[in-house]
């Protein structure tokens, strides 16, 4: 389980200054979109310049696959509001014109009708009759079975949670997702089961590419590849990293590009595998890219691959950092406070690195993780290792785009703990993200015998919970003074002021009043911070004060709030390392799911005078080809500047693959 997403919209860090460059490009409803540089893409050679050109156009190309895979519809509703959007003729002030133009923004952003984040769907702020009206003038073609969509976008109860992970449902049927059709959670575990052999030493990513269905009454999958589902854009992809092969950096690169393409033909699993071992092995790249049916997030069950594209390029500079963390592996293994039968005996290839994205694209646009592991395969993991990445030049919009926001002077204690978050909290954020991608997820190992899928939907929480805490441990170590990757033994304190701030309050900002928290990233910093709060009572370690009416969190003792971050650290690794489904559903039960209401309703209250948007994402430069007089490419720019909404609706006339209802209406 890989992608770390931004923990809040905090402001952090004054260590890189303000410039010129115009980082807000929109906001809307709890959304705020920015923009992202590249630098040093002008210090690349054109070679390098050209085959980053091939890969982003590889990676926008799979665009309408995400929007396929989150809803059966949403095409179809895309084509029917952006049709709407542009042809419209009236006021554009009009009410209703302007609840389409955020339902508009909303949907891209989502890529789909359900929030990105909470997977509830949107509730659009015009009527059913006006866009009955509107789509009646559309040009002929625009959109057919306009009906069928009605009750998809008005209706609340249908289709309501692309994800939904309430115990005891069935998490099929009541999920809107389109990576299941036709089929009870029962028919598609009984499946699984059938095929899948335990014994098996080299498992492959069962059901990661496949939509499960129903076929003259037996349960079957359909295979995204090339012949097969998603081929309009499978093609796509595969012809653009055909030309960016040619101008590959090195033989490795093409290699590994080739034994891609051969996956996306076969649409075989074992070929992945093989990819995927291939591309863990490439550590000296500068350039490097993922491309295919990576997390696994948007499936209840957490088996089907969200299609992701991230192309970036190595900061070689800031890597120093993300290299002597990774080089050091085995001493933090062996000294963490896990039973060692639990440990790796042996580090095997952690790789890190900090990287410039060039391009964001599928599951990671708009909105996009600041860290990545991969792959998730286990058995890959602890046979070839696994790379690991730090965003830097994401991690750094976020930070100048908070820059004065008001939140650290709402929420922060005082002005001590402000001051050391000013100083300390870039760089310690950062660090959180290299400790906890690079050695987190790569850490300890699974009992002999013990099915890796044993926590089930459990599963994603706990293990980042794993890697948030062995981050959180040794962000407090001196080890890493000694490294030289700090240069000031409290340092520590701002990462850990904000993240206990972050989940046990601020994070509730994107949580709609009575509702559970329920993404995974979320549950798993609100139990770490309510079983430290919890566990720490007898000593007073952390405390929720009033002052004025309003809470505030009270750190009293960083020592002790350090052993018992160890002491979960110990018990959450124990519970993946044995399988113990019991104690893992009971830790995330009780401390990462309820939310105290009249906690949250201060924070919303507190939050919403702020205007702070609680979720953020990213438009994309764009490159444009330089060509010769035979029309050959020779070189590529950069630009910036592009407004969100002209983008995505750019993407969708030029990156358009799949057809409106490709899986039936
Ligand atoms: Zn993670």
């Amino acid at each position: 389980m890989a992608a770390l997403a931004i923990t809040t919209s905090c402001a952090s860090g004054n260590k890189s200054e303000a410039d010129d460059f115009d980082y807000t490009a929109d906001r809307f409803a709890d959304i705020e979109v920015l923009r992202y540089q590249v630098p040093d893409f002008e210090q690349l050679t054109p070679r390098q310049r050209i085959y980053i050109y091939y890969l982003t156009e590889a990676a926008i190309a799979g665009r309408d696959i995400l929007w396929d895979q989150n809803g059966k519809y949403n095409i179809a509703i895309r084509d029917l509001i952006e049709g709407v959007y542009t042809n419209y003729k009236g006021d554009r002030n009009d009410e209703n014109f302007k609840a389409l133009e955020t339902y508009l923004k909303q949907i891209e952003f989502a890529n789909g009708i359900h929030h990105h984040y909470s997977t509830d769907k949107f509730t659009p702020g015009f009527t059913q009759e006006w866009l009955l009206a509107q789509a009646a003038q559309l040009p002929e073609g625009t959109v057919s079975d306009v009906e069928v969509l009605m009750p998809v976008i008005f209706d609340p109860t249908v289709m309501a949670k692309r994800v939904n992970q309430a115990e005891g449902q069935d998490l099929i049927l009541t999920s809107a997702n389109n990576l299941y059709d036709g089929v009870t959670q029962a028919e598609v575990e009984t499946y699984y089961n059938a095929i899948k052999d335990t014994t098996e030493l080299t498992p492959v990513s069962w059901g990661l590419n496949t939509r499960v269905i129903k076929e003259n009454g037996k349960v079957t999958e359909q295979v995204y590849k090339v012949g097969g589902l998603y081929t309009q854009a499978i093609e796509r992809i595969v012809a653009n990293l055909e030309k960016a092969a040619e101008y590959a950096e090195n033989d490795t690169q093409k290699d590994i590009i080739a034994k891609l393409v051969a996956y996306y033909r076969s649409g075989d699993l074992k070929d992945f595998d093989t990819y995927s071992i291939a591309w863990t092995e490439d550590t000296d790249s500068r350039i490097d890219f993922i491309n295919g049916f990576i997390e696994d997030y948007g499936d209840p069950l957490g088996m089907t691959g969200a299609y992701e594209s991230i192309v970036n390029f190595k900061n070689t500079e800031a890597s120093h950092r993300t290299e002597v963390i990774a080089g050091n592996a085995a001493w933090f293994e062996a000294n963490s406070p896990v039973d060692p039968r639990f440990r790796k005996d042996e580090v095997k290839g952690v790789s890190a690195k900090v990287i410039t994205a060039a391009i964001l694209a599928g599951d990671s646009y708009p909105a996009t993780p600041i860290g990545i592991n991969l792959p998730n395969s286990n058995w890959i993991r602890a046979a070839h290792g696994s790379k690991s990445v730090t965003i830097e030049n994401i991690t750094d919009a976020y930070d100048k785009a908070a820059h004065g926001n008001g939140f650290n002077e709402e929420f922060v204690i005082d002005e001590a703990t402000a001051a050391l978050m000013d100083d300390y909290l870039f760089i310690t954020d950062n660090l959180h993200t290299d400790l906890h991608e690079c050695l987190g997820h790569a850490s300890g190992r699974l009992l002999p015998g013990v099915d890796p899928g044993a926590l089930k939907a459990y599963g994603s929480t706990l293990e980042e919970a794993r890697a948030d805490l062995f981050a959180l441990y040794y962000l407090a170590d001196p080890k890493l003074i000694e490294l030289g990757l700090l240069d000031n033994p409290d340092a520590y304190k701002a990462e850990y002021y904000k993240y206990i701030l972050n989940g046990l309050m601020t994070q509730l900002t994107r949580i709609e009043p009575g509702k559970d928290v329920e993404e995974a990233h979320m549950r798993n910093r609100q139990l770490i911070s309510k079983w430290v709060l919890e566990k720490g009572k007898a000593d007073n370690v952390i405390e929720l004060i009033k002052r004025d009416g309003k809470t505030f969190v009270q750190i009293n003792d960083y020592d002790k709030m350090r052993e018992l971050i160890g002491q979960l650290l110990a018990e959450v690794q124990r519970i993946k390392s044995e399988g113990d489904y019991q104690a893992g559903a009971a830790l995330v039960e009780n401390y990462g799911v309820k939310v105290d209401p009249e906690l949250h309703r201060e924070v919303l209250d507190r939050y919403a005078k702020l205007n702070i948007a609680p979720y953020k994402g990213f438009v994309n430069p764009i490159y444009t080809p330089v060509t010769d007089a035979d029309g050959n490419i020779t070189d590529v720019t950069i630009t910036y500047g592009e407004e969100y909404l002209p983008q995505v609706l750019r993407y969708s006339r030029d990156y358009r693959t799949l057809p409106a209802f490709l899986t039936g209406k």
